[in-house]
């Protein structure tokens, strides 16, 4: 499975930047980076002294001085691919970086694939399957908690949850391969079904559970789409205004002036957050307007959670009971009665009548009025409608709902199998389940698979 080739690759973001790193990883490694760094320390008995930094310079095989550099040597195991590693802290520069890995290939290194320094950890041992996948959802979060939700699985925590489940499936399955074997020694009627029962149903709401975490921790990892809706003129554009605090929608006085769709993006509650200004929805004749709100309605419709946005100085209309309608039930929904600077028509019963399970929160948007309330109605909504236990917060990727989902699947056969059929098929499903779950950390999993899970991963990690 795996080859002995040293490998190397630019490990920090191609641009321009302080420093920048050329690692490499493999037996090779060392002797490969004597080659071309130069360093005034090469002489003294210990050189080089594993994990220290070593000032130097990296020079090409005609002696020309090519940068100033910090080289590090990392002795196996203790390193991230558990082979011997190098680092190589230059100028950050995508000339320079290249150049520098142009000499460490030519010195006999291979270009690394995409991910497969971690490939490389996972191999050999160093962390299991979950844990690879978790470095690339850390690398990739674009909110705090998608951050902790990556260093919690980073830690094996998914994997652990996994194994216990594992072991308590062997468990079950002791007693009833021993009853295939000696058949002779189990009498009838002395096996607690029972108890086997709901043994396996807790296995499966232990699953359940770990299933109820994904959805918000693909919100937390993917962000979640939010659309303000609402009728023309109402203050949808101000308050997109004062939430993203800068002049992405433009704010007219004249009705249907929102004709796009205009999007912002900002972190709430943990949330990355997709905010979209939808242009007012209701009836109108003119084209490219009748576009916008078609346009809106679409984008309403695929929102996680909806702000509807009503005109406190005015009465609750008809139209905002056809806006209101749009909503559909299994998305969160705030209600903001914006402009309560000026005189109220507006009777908040009639949002309780319409709108039961909204959050309800008054604002004027233009002075920057109720906002933070309505941050904090957003996050409770959005908790509210994703839900999930923190503990079940672990799930990182779509493989492993799937993983998950699929063992469910087993483990439901199995309990159908304890009602209907013999015992061989409740061991039969339980295996099954026990063989699936055994992908997460990648104990059972072709080669081909793990390919194109590391293939997804940038390169140099
Ligand atoms: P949209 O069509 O729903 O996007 O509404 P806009 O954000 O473009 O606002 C329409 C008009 O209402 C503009 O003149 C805004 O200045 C005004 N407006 C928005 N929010 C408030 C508010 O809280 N109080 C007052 N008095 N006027 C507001």
């Amino acid at each position: 499975m795996l080859d002995r080739d040293t490998i190397a690759a630019i490990s920090t973001p191609s641009g321009e930047g302080g420093i920048g790193i050329v690692r490499l990883s493999g037996e090779n490694a060392f002797k490969i980076a004597d080659q071309i760094f130069e360093c005034p320390k090469s002489n003294e008995t210990n050189y080089p002294q594993p994990r220290y930094l070593y000032y130097g310079y990296i020079k090409d095989f005609e002696g020309n001085m090519v940068d100033e550099v910090l080289t590090s040597y990392m002795p196996a195991p203790k390193t991230y691919t558990r082979e011997d590693v190098v680092e190589i802290n230059c100028h950050s520069g995508i000339i320079i970086l290249r150049t520098i890995l142009k000499l460490v290939l030519k010195a006999g290194a291979r270009l690394a694939e995409p991910g497969e320094f971690t490939k490389r950890a996972f191999i050999n041992g160093r962390i299991d399957l979950s844990q690879a996948e978790a470095v690339l959802n850390m690398i990739r979060a674009r909110s705090e908690d998608a951050v902790k939700v990556a260093a919690r699985s980073m830690q094996g925590e998914l994997n652990k949850k996994i194994e216990s489940i594992r072991e308590k499936i062997i468990e079950l399955r002791a007693p009833l391969e021993a009853s295939f074997d000696y058949p002779e020694e189990f009498e009838e009627g002395s096996f607690d079904w029972d108890k086997l029962k709901s043994e396996i149903e807790e296995i499966k709401s232990m699953l359940e559970g770990l299933l109820q975490g994904i959805e918000k921790n693909r919100a937390y990892q993917e962000g979640v789409s939010v659309a303000i809706v609402g009728r023309p003129n109402v203050g949808k554009s101000s308050l997109l205004n004062a939430l993203l605090q800068q002049q992405r929608a433009i704010v007219h006085e004249v009705p249907g002036t929102t004709r796009d769709l205009l999007e912002g993006y900002m972190n709430l509650g943990g949330y990355p957050i997709r905010l979209i200004d939808t242009a007012g929805i209701q009836g109108t004749l003119d084209p490219v307007e009748k576009q916008g709100i078609e346009l809106s309605r679409s984008a309403a419709e695929q929102a996680r959670l909806v702000i509807m946005v009503v005109d406190g100085s005015s009465d609750w209309t008809d139209h905002d009971h056809r806006i209101a309608g749009f909503r559909k039930d299994d998305q969160g929904l705030v209600v903001v009665i914006n402009k309560v600077d000026l005189e109220q028509k507006f009777k908040k019963e009639e949002v309780m009548r319409n709108c039961s399970d909204a959050e309800i929160v008054e604002t004027a948007a233009i002075k920057g009025q109720g906002i933070k309330q309505l941050e904090e109605a957003v996050t409770k909504q959005l908790d509210k409608c994703l839900g999930g236990e923190e503990e079940n917060l672990i799930i990182v990727s779509l493989r492993h709902e799937e993983i998950i989902s699929e063992s469910v699947n087993s483990i439901e056969n199995a309990l159908y199998s304890i009602n209907q059929h013999p015992l061989e098929l409740v061991s039969l499903d339980l295996q099954n389940a026990w063989s699936k779950m055994g992908e997460i950390s990648g104990d059972t999993i072709s080669d081909d698979l793990l390919d194109k899970i590391f293939s997804e991963f940038c390169l140099g990690k």
